[in-house]
């Protein structure tokens, strides 16, 4: 077989086989196909795109490429994974509260690159805290504390782990085949049982249309269940940052202090929290999957209960000190600026993207692989989709020692916040979800 023809093959709109599929990976691995062959062959993916078989088959392979972690516990083992979003600080709580109803949350997560932030990053504010650790270590921390939260090392799909970081230089990202084969083959490492898909909608995420994310979220579903993994997924708004009722924070410290808050709270039936809810349905849905409990209202109750507990907070800590971290009270964030509403109105539009590219600016996120953070700026939004708003109302505040964050507002083309004379409707949280596809292949397994 040559790399060539495989990539002509593809270039021209033709379809490889399973043993076509195994000769590339095998050979990107040891080298035999280089970095720029793999990049030609990632471009024709994304201009011709994966039949669901190439998919399966690229899953597949790259799974096969690096290891498993080994099972610690009789518990089901389930996880979340989302396409990431403004704000989205849900794998904070989601892990902890899993772990508290009896399943084990093995989460290996990501650092942010591009506008949506990475939980690794978020949890790095937290002073000592380790994202990198051995699979002996981590499976230790498992067995005892039931959740951890790591980035994949060497041992995990190391094919995807290239490829990943090709496609972020030569604009290969957007492509469902690519981006179901590269979440899969991570999640399939980790040995779970059941998987939830938080798939989101929105200026503020990856997918910014409805028609996309379902794709996307369809592709997930239909590839892990031929895998063996049982996967949900749920389509979610992110076309305003995600937080609680009062406010949405964006940032990384900032972030893990809204998520404590959230497990920190006696009442979790009080008022709206989308934060919360979120995280409640797609915890429900993970453990109704993996047999925890019979329905979703059962699960929702049980998990708003465990999260009124204090329980969920317990366990939070008790995971950040297994991973060396030290929690003493609220990180602390860089110096205040509060911004308020020049005229009444209805709040029509949260400019999501801006709000992304001023984090970046001021060192909260990265431009390329490597920078370095500055954890403790942040943003945090005020109103939500379809508020009326007063004049002189707070409608975001700014955490920035530089005036890094103050001259984004400043020169931004469009206010943040967009405000319309009459009424607009509220966005709905979770806009659909895809149950499980059933069709097994055991061959993938
Ligand atoms: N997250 C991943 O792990 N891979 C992708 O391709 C996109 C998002």
């Amino acid at each position: 077989m040559l790399n060539t023809n495989l990539i002509r093959k593809k270039r021209d709109g033709g379809v490889l086989d399973s043993d076509e599929w195994q000769f590339l990976i095998n050979s990107y691995c040891t080298g035999d196909v280089t970095d720029a062959q793999m990049a030609a062959m990632a471009m024709a993916i994304c201009i011709n795109g994966l039949t669901p078989d190439e998919i399966s088959c690229l899953t597949r392979e790259m799974l096969a490429s690096g290891t498993r972690l080994p099972r610690v516990s009789d518990r089901p083992r389930v996880d979340k994974h989302s396409t990431g979003g403004l704000g989205d600080k849900v794998s904070l709580i989601l892990a902890p509260l899993i772990a508290c109803v009896g399943c084990d949350v093995p989460m290996i997560s990501g650092r942010g690159l591009g506008r949506t932030g990475g939980t690794l990053d978020k949890l790095e504010a937290i002073e000592g805290y380790r994202a990198s650790m051995s699979i002996d270590e981590s499976s230790k921390i498992l067995k005892e504390v039931g959740a951890f939260i790591i980035g994949a090392d060497e041992q995990i799909a190391p094919a995807d782990r290239r490829l990943y970081a090709l496609r972020d230089v030569t604009a290969t990202v957007e492509s469902v085949g690519l981006i179901t084969a590269s979440i899969l083959s991570k999640k399939l490492a980790a040995s779970l049982d059941a998987l939830v898909m938080d798939v989101k909608v929105g200026s503020g995420g990856f997918m910014h249309t409805r028609e996309d994310a379902k794709e996307l979220a369809e592709s997930l579903v239909r590839v892990g269940g031929q895998s063996g993994l049982p996967t949900h997924a749920i389509l979610s708004d992110m076309d305003q940052p995600l937080g609680v009722e009062a406010s949405a924070a964006i940032g990384n410290a900032i972030e893990v202090n809204e998520a404590i808050e959230v497990m920190a709270q006696s009442d979790p039936s009080d008022g709206e929290n989308p934060l919360r809810d979120l995280t409640v349905a797609l915890s429900a849905s993970a453990v109704v999957q993996a047999g925890v409990f019979e329905n979703l209202k059962t699960a929702e109750e049980q998990l708003r209960e465990k999260l009124a507990s204090g329980h969920v907070m317990e366990r939070f800590e008790q995971m950040i000190r297994a991973q060396g971290g030290r929690l003493s009270g609220p990180i602390p964030l860089e110096q205040r600026r509060d911004y308020f509403a020049e005229t009444d109105g209805y709040v029509a539009k949260i400019d999501c993207p801006a709000i992304g590219d001023a984090i970046i600016a001021a060192g909260g996120g990265r431009r390329s692989g490597g920078e370095t953070l500055n954890h403790r700026v942040g943003i945090q939004t005020h109103v939500r989709i379809g508020d009326l708003v007063e004049k002189g109302q707070p409608i975001f505040t700014i955490f920035d020692d530089s005036d890094s964050i103050a001259s984004s507002v400043q020169k931004s083309p469009e206010p943040w916040v967009t405000m319309a004379d009459s009424p607009v409707p509220a966005n709905t949280l979770i806009l659909e979800t895809i149950p499980p596809n059933t069709a097994d292949n055991p061959d993938m397994t």
